[in-house]
């Protein structure tokens, strides 16, 4: 598979470039300077792209390797791509999914924990100290105890995160498009109606046009003065600015944030402020799930490119052939 060639955008991460390395020609666009006359000399031979949301996929960047057959993306979410234009080209889009979604749930648990309980606060009463000198640190009036999380999102992720969340003994319900088959979680839906009925309201929604900004004003208004909003799906489902409001005014009580809206840039209000957990995306950051979801990666890479066709295909991909 040497003869063909694959386009990086920008930096993955070492066992994708090292087994891509070594299978293909694969260039990497970041340590090209005159990228113009790459695409001039080389942009018709490139027949894959590896993605990592670096850049964004669409139309424009298309014109530059018109004969690319696959994009490979890093990453359950794929928002970066340009699904529609890549369909309309024949262009297969593959994801990473399920091998990350118990480390995200993990993660989702800590970060409810966190805000939650105000564990980082009371971590950092401790190192000031604060308890020596003032003595303990005050009472939660936030607790996990008789509450009601609603979900935005009960796909795998969001089911692996119910499942955890049904040990710590809550009521669980959801939103979707669709309700899910056979769930016995009540669906809710409106994510109005959701924010109003649960105490913690955890977004695992992914990006794109469709859910962009869906989190906003009137559903923190609806989540009300005690209600805690989770974020460990995409940053751009939630207006930001909205939200950052709703948690100064105290419309809601405090949030615990893995995703922002342009990472990794967080707004210096949500960082000045006491009632917030900000964590810097790392859902799925662990060695063990970074190298499953790479070789997965490299699977839909070779799996296409030696005829059996792309291991994980995106919904919106044309795979199988009609
Ligand atoms: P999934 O299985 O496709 O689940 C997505 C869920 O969202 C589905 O239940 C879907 O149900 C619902 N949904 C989609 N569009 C919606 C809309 N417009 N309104 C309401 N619900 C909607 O995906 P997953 O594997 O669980 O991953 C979910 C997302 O998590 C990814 O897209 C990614 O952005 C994010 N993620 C974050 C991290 C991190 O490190 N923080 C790591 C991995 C993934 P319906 O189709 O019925 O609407």
């Amino acid at each position: 598979m040497k003869s063909i060639e694959l386009l990086a955008p920008g930096p993955m991460m070492p066992l994708v470039m090292e087994k891509l390395g070594e299978a293909f020609t694969l260039h990497k666009l970041w340590e090209i300077a005159d990228k113009d006359a790459f695409y001039r000399e080389k942009g018709a031979a490139i027949r894959g792209l590896v993605v990592g949301g670096h850049v964004r996929i669409d139309e424009a960047f298309l014109k530059n390797v018109p004969n690319v057959e696959i994009i490979s993306n890093f990453g359950v979410g794929y928002d970066s791509v340009d699904v529609k234009v890549a369909a309309a080209k024949g262009i297969i889009v593959t994801n990473t999914p399920d091998v990350l979604s118990e480390e995200v749930a993990d993660t989702c648990l800590g970060l409810l924990l966190m805000t939650v309980r105000e564990l980082p606060q009371s971590e950092r009463w401790l190192r000031a100290g604060k308890w020596e000198g003032q003595g303990p640190y005050p009472l939660t009036h936030t607790t996990l105890r008789g509450s009601t999380v609603g979900i935005i999102g009960l796909g795998r992720i969001g089911k692996a995160i119910a499942r955890r969340l049904e040990a710590f003994d809550v009521k669980i319900e959801y939103h979707n498009r669709r309700p899910v088959a056979d769930c016995g979680y009540a669906y809710r839906a409106s994510l109005k109606e959701l924010a109003k009925s649960v105490d913690i309201l955890v977004s695992v929604a992914p990006g794109g046009p469709e859910t962009h900004h869906m989190i906003d004003a009137g559903v923190f208004e609806a989540l009300g003065p005690k209600g805690i909003f989770i974020n460990i799906g995409r940053g751009s489902a939630v207006d930001e600015p909205a939200m950052v409001e709703a948690l100064k005014k105290g419309t809601i009580r405090s949030a615990g944030l893995d995703v922002f809206e342009f990472e990794p840039k967080v707004p210096a209000e949500l960082i000045a402020m006491e009632n917030v957990v900000l964590l810097p995306h790392v859902g799925s950051g662990t060695h063990h799930t970074r190298n499953l979801m790479g070789q997965l990666l490299v699977d839909n890479m070779t799996g296409w490119f030696s005829g059996k066709g792309p291991k994980t295909p995106v919904g919106e991909t044309p795979w199988p052939k009609a």
